[in-house]
C-alpha cells in the first residue's frame, strides 16, 4: 500500500499507466472539490433555447432570482440548428470529429444568446468553461453561463459505425459539475422528466419519479431524455452520484429542485 506521496511516486514513475495497483493506489487520494458549492444546470436546446421568448423569459427571471441564494454555472444546449448542420454534414460523409465542431458552435450561440439577456444583472458568458474566470463570476453575480457542448472537436472519439458525436451537450455539463466536484447537475428540458416512453409520441407513456442508471438501461430508456452515454459517465463519476431532470417550462420548478425538492425525475449511479 502506497501511503506516502513518494511511494505513488515510485509506482508512477515505474510502472504502466495502466497497471491496476498503481491505479488503485493513484485514486486513493482523498477527493478535492474545485467548485463545491455550485450547481451546473443544463438549458436544453431543442428542449427549451429554440422555444424562444416563450420558454426563456419566465426561466431566465427565475434564474436571476435564484442566483441570489445559489451559485449556478449555466450550460447551453444546441439543439435543432445544430441536429440540421449533422443532416447537411452527415450527408456530405463527414466524420464525427467535424459534426462536434459544428454542434459546438450552436451551442456556443446559445451561450452569446443569453449572456446577451442576463448582461444587465452582470452575468457573463465566458469562452469554455475552463475555469479563468469562472470563480470570480460566481463569487460576484453567483452565476455565468457557458457553452455546453464538450470541446473536443476534431478529437471527439466517434461512436462505433456513427459520424453523430456521442459526447454532447449533456455529456459536456456533467463532465463540468464532476470535474469541478459541483453540488449537484439538473437537467432543464421540456417534459417533467423521464417516462416509460417517450411522452410526446406515447399517450399512455408513465412518470418515473426516480430510477438508477441500471434500471433505465433494463428498462430500455438509455436512449431517452439524456445522451446514453451520460449513465456512463454518471456510474463513473466520484463527486456526481445522481442529477435531476426538471420542466423548466413550469414556473418554479428550478427554484425548488435548487432547494433540494424532488421535482422531475432523479437518476441515481445506483
Ligand atoms: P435537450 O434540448 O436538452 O437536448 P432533448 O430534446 O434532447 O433535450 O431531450 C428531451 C426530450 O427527450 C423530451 O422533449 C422528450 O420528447 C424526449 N424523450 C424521449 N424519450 C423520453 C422518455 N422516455 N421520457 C421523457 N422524455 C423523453
Ligand atoms: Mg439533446
Amino acid at each position: 500500500m502506497a501511503s506516502t506521496t513518494a511511494e505513488l511516486e515510485a509506482l508512477l514513475m515505474q510502472r504502466s499507466l495502466t497497471d491496476p495497483h498503481l491505479l488503485a493506489e493513484a485514486s486513493k487520494a482523498a477527493d478535492f472539490q474545485i467548485l463545491p458549492d455550485a450547481t451546473v444546470i443544463k438549458i436544453g436546446g431543442q428542449s427549451v433555447i429554440d422555444r424562444g421568448r416563450a420558454g426563456l423569459y419566465p426561466l431566465l427571471d427565475e434564474i436571476v432570482e435564484v442566483r441570489k441564494s445559489h451559485q449556478l454555472l449555466i450550460g447551453t444546449g444546441a439543439g435543432t440548428r445544430a441536429r440540421h448542420l449533422y443532416s447537411i454534414a452527415a450527408g456530405l460523409n463527414l466524420p464525427a470529429g467535424v459534426l462536434s465542431q459544428l454542434g459546438a458552435s450552436v451551442a456556443n450561440q446559445n451561450a452569446i444568446i443569453l449572456g446577451q439577456l442576463l448582461a444587465k444583472y452582470g452575468i457573463p458568458a465566458v469562452e469554455g468553461a475552463g475555469l479563468s474566470a469562472v470563480p470570480l463570476y460566481l463569487a460576484e453575480v453567483n452565476a455565468v453561463l457557458f457553452s455546453g457542448m464538450p470541446p473536443y472537436g476534431l478529437w471527439m472519439l466517434p461512436a462505433p459505425g456513427d459520424v453523430i458525436p456521442p459526447y454532447r451537450t449533456d455529456a459536456g455539463c456533467f463532465l463540468i459539475a464532476e470535474q469541478f466536484g459541483c453540488k449537484a447537475m439538473i437537467f432543464v428540458k421540456d417534459e417533467d422528466g423521464l417516462y416509460t416512453a417517450n411522452p410526446k409520441t406515447s399517450k399512455d407513456a408513465k412518470f418515473i419519479p426516480k430510477i438508477s442508471v441500471d434500471e433505465m438501461k433494463a428498462q430500455g430508456l438509455h436512449d431517452s431524455i439524456l445522451e446514453f452515454p451520460m449513465l456512463d459517465l454518471l456510474q463513473q463519476a466520484r463527486h456526481i452520484h445522481q442529477v435531476q431532470v426538471v420542466n423548466g417550462l413550469v414556473p418554479g420548478n428550478l427554484t425548488r429542485a435548487l432547494a433540494g425538492e424532488h421535482v422531475g425525475t432523479i437518476i441515481t449511479a445506483r
